[in-house]
């Protein structure tokens, strides 16, 4: 298969953690002999730097060409103060609405060797494996009418929670049909008890549920499912809600890992016609200016966005399972980076990202 992917590596540790996820995709590519074709461009505070802008004309081109995009992180201390429409996180907004990526997928794993490190009981923790599918550019964040009017006491702030039909359709497809690849489990979030437009999510996510009668749908209140996820995370398969009970309930559900090194994260949109998702993948944490240039980041959340790309948008599911088992066979190993707290002297970046390249 030709591999046609872009790497935006952007700022800070997103360059250490980028350049060992390309190192592993190169190892894949090699070892499973796939064509390999990889363009870099610029993206945040390095292309403010560079171009005056946080997602410059040529890397839209690059991104609207590639198959796929691997993106480290964004954000320098710098620009801290500057305007929001200015500042490096920019090209992030700019480049997700770009591609036209609806769904972000943040899969949750608590790995053996990392037990110890997340807050709730090892026996709560172990054998943890779900998606958080959260809508991404619909609901609260998006809707209208919005604002702040008035004056004194008649000042008045309000947003709208608002989605149609349509876009509540195509988000309950992409998690139905994650499903059928995992343990065919679908848990749907909503406030149906208060909010109208949770009454008309529920009701079509069991519409599109018809279409899919081998996978298991229930629905939740999204305060249960804020508790249930700390109670019985194992409970939870692909869980898929709209866009801020989706920022909230990610960032819960991603302390089960241990640590924000681990996570990876994919934002897909439609389909192409070869049936993979258009995808933007990148690790959730930022660009880290605490311990940047240390060679010090752990990149199995950026490894791991590629096993992430491979699955999603290349349909390479057993590629993608060797990476991951790679990043098993590193954490047992426990030579790992300083963030998971190895027993010795812990890992460096480069280090940990040519370990998973033996492991494969
Ligand atoms: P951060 O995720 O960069 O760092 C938070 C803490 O976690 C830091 O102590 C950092 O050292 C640690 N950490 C993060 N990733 C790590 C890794 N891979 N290995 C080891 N330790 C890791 O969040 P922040 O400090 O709030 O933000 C720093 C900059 O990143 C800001 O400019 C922010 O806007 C930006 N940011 C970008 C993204 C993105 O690009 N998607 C996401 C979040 C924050």
């Amino acid at each position: 298969m030709n591999l046609n992917v872009l790497v935006l590596p952007g700022d800070g540790i997103g360059t250490e953690v980028t350049r060992e996820a390309v190192r592993v995709l190169r190892r894949v590519a090699e070892k499973f002999h796939h064509q390999l074709s990889i363009a870099e461009g610029l993206l945040g505070g390095v292309a403010i730097h560079k171009t005056g802008q946080p997602l410059p004309d040529e890397t839209a081109r690059l991104a609207l060409e590639a198959d796929a995009t691997l993106m480290g992180a964004v954000g320098l201390p710098e620009f801290d103060n500057w305007p929001p429409e200015k500042r490096p996180e920019k090209g992030l907004l700019a480049i997700r609405k770009l591609l036209g990526v609806y769904a972000n997928l943040r899969p949750v794993r608590a790995y053996r060797a990392l037990l110890d490190s997340s807050p709730l009981k090892n026996e709560l923790v172990e054998g943890a494996d779900l998606i958080i599918v959260r809508e991404l550019t619909g609901g609260l964040y998006y809707g209208t009418p919005r604002g702040i009017e008035g004056q004194g006491a008649d000042e008045r702030g309000f947003n709208t929670m608002v989605y149609t039909r349509p876009e509540i359709e195509r988000i309950a497809r992409m998690a139905f049909t994650l499903a059928r690849g995992r343990r065919r489990r679908v848990t749907s979030v909503d406030k149906s008890n208060v909010l109208e437009v949770s009454q008309l999510w529920r009701r079509v996510v069991s519409e599109v549920a018809a279409e899919f009668p081998d996978v298991t749908l229930d629905h939740l209140l999204v305060d249960n499912c804020a508790m249930q996820l700390i109670l019985n995370p194992r409970r939870f398969d692909v869980v898929v809600m709209e866009n801020m009970f989706g920022d909230i309930l990610s960032d819960e559900a991603s302390v089960l890992a241990g640590s924000i090194g681990m996570l990876p994260s994919a934002s897909l949109g439609d389909k192409r016609p070869s049936g993979a998702w258009t995808g933007l993948y990148e690790p959730v944490h930022g660009s880290a200016p605490d311990i940047a240039g240390q060679d010090r980041a752990n990149p199995l959340a950026a490894i791991g966005s590629v096993a992430a790309m491979l699955e999603y948008s290349f349909g390479l599911a057993e590629e993608a399972a060797a990476v991951n088992r790679a990043i098993e066979t590193v954490l047992n190993s426990g030579h790992v980076t300083a963030d998971l707290r190895p027993a010795g002297k812990p890992a460096t970046t480069t280090e940990v990202g040519k370990a998973v390249c033996e492991a494969i």
